[in-house]
């Protein structure tokens, strides 16, 4: 894992209506309702954690951890949880890891996911990393998955314009499957 300096602190996202400069709303090109929307907002006044993403589109899954105890934080902070500090650095995560446990989405996916079904989603654990990852797992049929199965971390560009990551089992489609 490669580490960078502290990230400066942002500003407030709030601002007084006095400071606020005026400026057009920018309309969010988001097809699903909000509360319905599995995804995150990502870009830089969406969300304080935009660097996530925009490290994610350059290929690199990373989160961030705190310099003052040492502890790697999943999902990435902005504050520590333990001890409160923003001094938090960015780091680069493993790409590769394993299935802990899975699942099967056979039915009732989320709005916008249905045309994927069936689909695996599970728990990944990162090979050098104490981190326990939940995402979708392509590259084989469900019913072809098991624990203890070496995985990819891939990001991936969703239709909307947005990044994020998956996990992709190696091998690529099974000689023995339906
Ligand atoms: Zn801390």
């Amino acid at each position: 894992m490669t580490e960078e300096k502290p990230r400066p602190r942002l500003r407030p996202t709030l601002e007084s209506p006095a400071e606020a400069p005026a400026r057009e709303p920018e309309m969010p090109k988001i097809v699903l309702p909000y509360l319905l929307d599995f995804l995150p907002r990502e870009k830089d006044g969406e969300t304080r954690l935009a660097r996530f993403f925009a490290r994610l589109r350059e290929g690199r899954l990373s989160t961030t951890r705190c310099t003052k105890d040492d502890l790697l934080l999943w999902p990435p902070r902005t504050v520590c949880p333990r001890c409160h500090t923003e001094e938090l650095v960015w780091v680069d995560l493993p790409e590769t890891g394993t299935i802990y446990a899975f699942s099967a989405v056979l039915a009732g996916a989320p709005l916008g996911m249905e045309g994927s079904v069936p689909y695996a989603v599970g728990l990944v654990d990162l090979d050098g990393a104490p981190l326990r990852l939940f995402g979708r797992i392509e590259g084989r049929p469900w019913n072809e998955l098991a624990i203890g199965q070496s995985i990819e971390v891939e990001p991936y560009e969703v239709p909307d314009g947005r990044v994020f990551y998956r996990f992709r089992v190696g091998g690529g489609p099974s000689a023995t499957g339906p």
